[in-house]
């Protein structure tokens, strides 16, 4: 375990350092690296700016969608001067309430339970089952056939979302949660350039925006090719062939199964 992935300030941010932080890693939850397949739902590519920066995002379903399986809100990104300038992007003393949707089923349920056994274990962060709170994050259950997921970043204030297919994996529910404390994906982090190269030519048509860094965050400690919030080497591929290789142009094998001491270490220092 040794992992930095990348925080994320917004410039949103209060105090200078109330970033969001983000790690990365993929889009689709699979476990087998399979290529993840092209949405034949109606979806929209569109332009915008996250915390000052020009993003392209996909709308569908009439959501956000960033980075794949990041969801914005109409609000993050219209940016902060639309809510009055004040925006949180963490939760409020480290403590974020949970509800499970009651069709989850006793599989995902038992997955989301260990991750957050594990968040409560190893961060500062604290999932705590909601009672009557306001602010709070729902696990829904996506569908029975997919093994995909996506999740609301940071803290948004009211009732945000994590949507779980049924063969998700424990990591890939803790990568999903790693949205919810606010990080984006590693290999979007400023300095990834120095660690892995972009395969542009094996991208599936029109998804190459989903490999564009994310310049507008905050780097937190040394880029974790094993972090929970990494891309797959042969996401978003068109042909079997990777799509992240390392720098130097050799392979990487990746299995997301949760945690790095670098994904704790950057949670932790974003909730000290
Ligand atoms: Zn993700």
């Amino acid at each position: 375990m040794k992992t930095k992935p990348k925080v994320l300030i917004s410039p949103i941010i209060f105090m200078g350092y109330m970033a969001v932080a983000f790690l990365s890693s993929c889009d689709k939850n699979n476990d087998d690296p399979v290529i993840n397949t092209v949405q034949t739902q109606k979806e929209e590519i569109r332009k915008g700016q996250l915390n000052g920066q020009p993003i392209t995002y996909v709308r569908k379903d009439g959501k956000n969608f960033f980075q794949g399986d990041i969801v914005l809100t109409d609000e993050q990104l219209d940016g902060p001067q639309k809510k009055g300038g004040a925006s949180y992007s963490r939760w409020p003393s480290g403590n974020i309430y949970y509800t499970i949707a009651s069709n989850m089923g006793s599989i995902n349920r038992d997955k989301i339970i260990n991750a957050i056994n594990q968040y409560n274990s190893y961060t500062n962060t604290k999932w705590i089952a909601r009672t009557n709170q306001s602010n709070y994050v729902q696990f829904i259950f996506g569908s029975q056939t997919g093994s995909d997921g996506w999740a609301h970043i940071g803290y948004r204030g009211g009732v945000q979302t994590i949507s779980l297919d049924q063969y998700i994996s424990v990591g890939s529910v803790i990568h999903e949660m790693g949205h919810t404390v606010g990080l984006y994906h590693e290999h979007t982090r400023q300095d990834r350039d120095q660690y892995v190269r972009i395969l542009w030519d094996n991208i599936q048509s029109g998804q190459s925006y989903n490999f564009d860094k994310y310049t507008s965050g905050v780097d937190i400690g040394p880029f974790n090719i094993n972090s929970v919030m990494m891309y797959w080497p042969t996401s978003y591929s068109r042909n079997g062939q990777p799509t992240i290789t390392r720098a130097n142009g050799s392979s990487f094998t990746y299995t997301r199964t949760g945690f790095t001491t670098g994904d704790i270490n950057t949670i932790n220092a974003m909730y000290p």
